[in-house]
């Protein structure tokens, strides 16, 4: 591995199809802190009516000396559509 490729990393450069990105502000201090759900990894299937929906959730917590978590929930279809999310000490920032 050359130097380049140490700080740039290997990894595939766009992977955003994999990965739903979103941010939040911190209630508490107001540090934007940007999350993302791997949408191959975290999601669990739950069984509703009219179909299967996907869920999780994630705690985030920001680099400041903020103590603060913030959760995220979200729910997708199965076609990975989002169809609901909450903010639990924080909100969603676009
Ligand atoms: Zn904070």
């Amino acid at each position: 591995m050359n130097l380049l490729q140490k700080l740039f990393g290997s990894a595939p450069a766009k992977p955003e199809k994999r990965y739903y990105t979103f941010s939040v502000k911190c209630k508490r201090c107001g540090e934007i802190i940007e999350g993302r759900v791997d949408m191959d990894n975290d999601l669990s299937v739950e069984y509703e009516e009219g179909g299967d929906i996907f869920h999780t959730r994630k705690v985030l917590m920001g680099n400041g000396r903020c103590f603060q978590h913030v959760e995220a929930v979200f729910k997708f279809t199965q076609a990975r559509t989002l169809i609901e999310q909450q903010a639990t000490g924080g909100e969603f920032v676009s």
